[in-house]
């Protein structure tokens, strides 16, 4: 597998963030102690009978790490390299990222270590439906709300909500968001993080004043966030002048036919080998003239040893994590705008919101009030997040976490403690 040199631990990370923003607003100790760390953390064993008849033992994880605001909301992973701190990491930015764009949920966050390109459908399935019936206790439409990440899709989705419902004895669709339409899932949801990726773009380039029409955009990851963002720019007419997935990295400096591109990339499920294209490396790739970078793949990609090639004006972090705090320091000292990701990528968990509404109401809305809904979501999100940045003069993750986390703050002093 192809690896950008990734460093650092993801926990760690989480909690400096923390810590950096907790002392910017003054947070008090007490209220500190309350918030910073997960509220529940359990790890699982799955057993799993795999498709030659020997039994496999995988792990699992599942992260509450706070249900000051309402349910705990949060994607499930499945990758070789989930680590119970990753999934610490992944749950306590899902906090402030509900909280940043006001949505009342907690944050959460799941994982199974595992290599999912190397297993079969049906052993997929198997691990989902063990894992699943491993975390019961802890979810449930009003507890803590699955969702698809890095691996997992609608159909792990399917499984899920499936298992858990054969369990309780009858059909509960609110248990998990990123299902699909048939059984309750929510219009807009797949393209929902790209999509909030696109507006939150659109506001810092109008802030920026760079004209999107024309600008060059480089996308790290050509996944599911990736693509949809590199397809929503493509569509607004900036040019994506190369992209990666874990296979390779490609480049054409008068821009890429995305919607191409996608049709390959389902097709052969890698991008390398795209007509009119050259192979680069990923060092290359982040270093690249441009006016937009978006790092849509895994946490720390970005770090001490290669913030400093880059040259965009606008970094969007799509991924969870892909700057490390060593990496944020050279970007800012290097003047380059940063979009945190709590605010750039919370348009999946927006709309993970409006289908729970909508799967609690049995009422479904249509696509455009779904885009419209998000847009104000996005837009509203990234103006009170700017308003921090200007006021305090602090960077714009700063800013978010100050936003997020005072938000939460706010819910568990209003709450007490109890008993
Ligand atoms: P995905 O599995 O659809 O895509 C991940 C992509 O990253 C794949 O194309 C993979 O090949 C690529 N990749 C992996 N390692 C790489 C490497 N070293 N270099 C370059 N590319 C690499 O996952 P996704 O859902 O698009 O998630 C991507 C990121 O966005 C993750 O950090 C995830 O937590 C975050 N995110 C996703 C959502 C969502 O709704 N999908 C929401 C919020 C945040």
């Amino acid at each position: 597998m192809l690896t950008t040199k990734s460093i650092g631990n993801a926990y760690d990370v989480a909690l400096e963030n923390f810590d950096t923003a907790a002392d910017a607003m003054e947070l008090d100790k007490d209220t500190r102690e309350m918030i910073k760390y997960p509220e529940r953390v359990l790890t699982v064993s799955i057993p799993v009978k795999m498709d030659d008849g020997r039994i496999h033992r995988f792990e699992g994880f599942r992260v509450q790490h706070s249900t000051a605001r309402g349910p705990a909301k949060g994607g499930i992973r499945f990758h070789p390299q989930v680590t119970l701190d990753e999934v610490k990491a992944l749950a306590t930015w899902m906090t402030w990222k509900c909280a940043v764009v006001n949505i009342p949920f907690g944050g959460g966050k799941g994982g199974v270590t595992c290599d999912p390109k190397n297993m079969s459908r049906n052993e997929l399935e198997r691990m989902t439906r063990r894992y699943t019936s491993a975390i019961l206790p802890l979810i449930g439409p009003e507890q803590d709300i699955p969702a698809p990440d890095v691996y997992t899709n609608p159909q792990t989705m399917a499984w899920i909500m499936d298992t858990f419902s054969m369990i309780k004895g009858y059909s509960i669709p609110g248990v998990v968001t990123g299902k699909p339409i048939s059984l309750g899932g929510s219009l807009g949801r797949n393209e929902a993080t790209g999509r909030g990726v696109f507006y939150t773009v659109e506001s810092a380039c109008e802030h920026l004043k760079i004209p999107l029409k024309g600008a060059r955009v480089v996308v790290q990851g050509f996944g599911n966030a990736g693509s949809v963002t590199a397809q929503l720019l493509h569509e607004a007419g900036a040019k994506v002048i190369a992209v990666s997935d874990s296979n390779g990295c490609i480049h054409n400096k008068k821009g890429l036919n995305i919607p191409e591109l996608i049709h390959m990339k389902t097709l052969t499920g890698r991008v390398e080998g795209f007509p009119e294209s050259e192979t680069i490396r990923p060092e290359e790739l982040l270093a690249l003239e441009c006016e937009i970078l978006v790092p849509a793949a895994l946490e720390n990609m970005i770090h001490a040893d290669n913030a400093g090639a880059v040259k965009a004006r606008l970094v969007a972090e799509a991924a969870n994590g892909p700057v490390t705090p060593a990496g944020d320091r050279i970007l800012e000292k290097n003047g380059i705008f940063l979009i945190p990701d709590i605010l750039c990528n919370a348009g999946g968990v927006t709309v993970s919101y409006f289908e729970w509404v909508q799967d609690e109401q049995h009422l479904f809305w249509e696509a455009q009030d779904i885009y419209k809904r998000l847009e104000r979501v996005m837009k509203t999100s990234f103006r009170d997040v700017l308003k921090i940045h200007l006021e305090r003069k602090v960077p714009m993750r700063i800013a978010a976490n100050i936003l997020g986390i005072g938000r939460v703050a706010e819910a568990v002093q209003i709450r007490g403690i109890y008993p």
